[in-house]
Parts: C-alpha cells; sequence; structure tokens
C-alpha cells in the first residue's frame, strides 16, 4: 500500500485574507476524512507561514519553495534552513526549474542546499525534469542523469530523508500532463537510477499541471509516490479532489 504523498507548491501567491480564507475552507472540507496514508503539505510563501498554521488543523506538513544554504549572515533577502525550522517548516523544495530558470540554480548551488537542509533536518524535496525541447532531442534521461548527479554528493545515511519530484519542463504551469506511458517511463527509469547509483529507493511525486480530472490517473502509476502540484493547490475544491483520490487509491 503507497503512503502517498500531496504537496502544494504555492509559488508567489496569496495575500493574508486568502491564506486565511483558504486554509479555513480546506480545513473545514477535510474533517472526517481518513488521512493514515496520505500526508498534506503545503510549500507556501515564508510570509503565508504563520496564517497557513494558525488555521489549518496538524494534519499538515509546511514547507519552504526555497532557502540558502548558510545559517546566517549578510545574504541580504535570503532565509536560512535554520529559519525555515524555527518558523515550523519541514520540507523545503530545492531545485524547482522556475529557480534553476530564473535564478540560475545549478548542481554545485543545489548540492550545497540539499546537505545544508539535510543537516538541519530539514526534508528536501529535489525536483528535477526536461524542457520540452530536451525531450524533443530525445535527451530526457542525460538531463535526468546529469540533474541526479547531486545526489551522488549526499551522505548516503541521509539520501532517505530526499523526495524526488519528476516535473517536466514543459508540463509545469501550462496545462499539458505528460502522458502515462511517459510518466510511467520515467518514474521507473529514476527508481532504477536510485537502486543502481545510490542503492536506495525514495519517494518520486509528479509535477506538471496535476489537477482534479487527471490525478486519480496519474497517482495510480507504479512508482508514482504522490504529487507536486502548482495551479490546482491554489483552488480548494480542486485540490481536495486530488487529496481524495489520493486516499481512495490508498
Ligand atoms: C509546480 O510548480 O511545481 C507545478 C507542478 O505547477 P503546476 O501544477 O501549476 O503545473
Amino acid at each position: 500500500m503507497k503512503k502517498y504523498l500531496i504537496a502544494g507548491n504555492w509559488k508567489m501567491n496569496f495575500l493574508k485574507n486568502e491564506t486565511i480564507q483558504f486554509a479555513k475552507e480546506l480545513s473545514s472540507k477535510l474533517e472526517n476524512r481518513a488521512l493514515e496514508q496520505v500526508e498534506l503539505l503545503i510549500c507556501a510563501p515564508f510570509t503565508n507561514f504563520h496564517y497557513l498554521q494558525n488555521n489549518l488543523s496538524d494534519k499538515w506538513s509546511f514547507g519552504a519553495q526555497n532557502m540558502h544554504f548558510a545559517d546566517s549572515g549578510a545574504y541580504t533577502g535570503e532565509v536560512s534552513p535554520l529559519m525555515l525550522m524555527d518558523a515550523g517548516c519541514e520540507y523545503v523544495i530545492l531545485g524547482h526549474s522556475e529557480r534553476r530558470q530564473y535564478f540560475g540554480e545549478d548542481n554545485e548551488l543545489l548540492t550545497k542546499k540539499i546537505n545544508s537542509a539535510l543537516n538541519h533536518k530539514l526534508k528536501p524535496i529535489f525536483c528535477i525534469g526536461e524542457t520540452i525541447e530536451e525531450r524533443n532531442r530525445n535527451i530526457t534521461f542525460d538531463i535526468l542523469n546529469q540533474q541526479l548527479e547531486v545526489l551522488k554528493n549526499v551522505e548516503p545515511d541521509l539520501l532517505s530523508n530526499i523526495t524526488i519530484a519528476y516535473e517536466p519542463v514543459w508540463a509545469i504551469g501550462t496545462g499539458l500532463t505528460a502522458t502515462t506511458e511517459q510518466i510511467a517511463e520515467v518514474h521507473s527509469w529514476i527508481n532504477n537510477y536510485l537502486q543502481t547509483n545510490l542503492s536506495t529507493s525514495l519517494k518520486i511525486l509528479y509535477g506538471g499541471s496535476m489537477n482534479a480530472g487527471n490525478s486519480a490517473e496519474i497517482l495510480a502509476i507504479d512508482n508514482v509516490s504522490g504529487g507536486l502540484i502548482g495551479g490546482a493547490s491554489l483552488k480548494v475544491d480542486q485540490f481536495m479532489q486530488i487529496i481524495d483520490n489520493a486516499i481512495n487509491l490508498s
């Protein structure tokens, strides 16, 4: 039986009032749901943590969408792993394609961030995925291979605290979803990679336009341990349907 992780990535959305209203609505809809086999997580903007925590039940875990690798110091505008722990975070998304694309995050930086998160007992959700151009050139697995190199520089004992999110860049925020065959193929490849190169098995989430309508089919695929959900995690009904689909499949 799978224990699904359903993780919302709010990106740079929601002010105080929207956050409180969303949290209250979601909490009331979740009452009486059997959540033993489903872990619920919201990765919100830093400014919303407090409002979420005050208005969501303890069924929820919280996460950030980025962090600096240092504990403290002269890094204007950055947030450290210690601060995230202090603010009640359990998870941190690292290597999201938007961070790679707009902020130039590469393997060297991500190695520092992942190790720092792990040393502070934060659980990284490590995002990997190919662009459409890379898929069309048939180099998807070369790209994933390069991105996963980061994990070879992690203390083997700490690897089990990492969750992988396979997010084809062309499916993020576009309404295009990878087909079940594509997802099954890539997730199985990642699983083999982890076993062969790192002697481990990790949770592997799918991310990329997952929504109420396609989530049941995606979550049922072998080696899919949950979802990293952007747009649909900002809509209570959509997010609830994805959670319900995970409950029904678990
Ligand atoms: C994401 O940002 O990780 C994501 C998967 O976004 P969306 O669900 O909107 O495609």
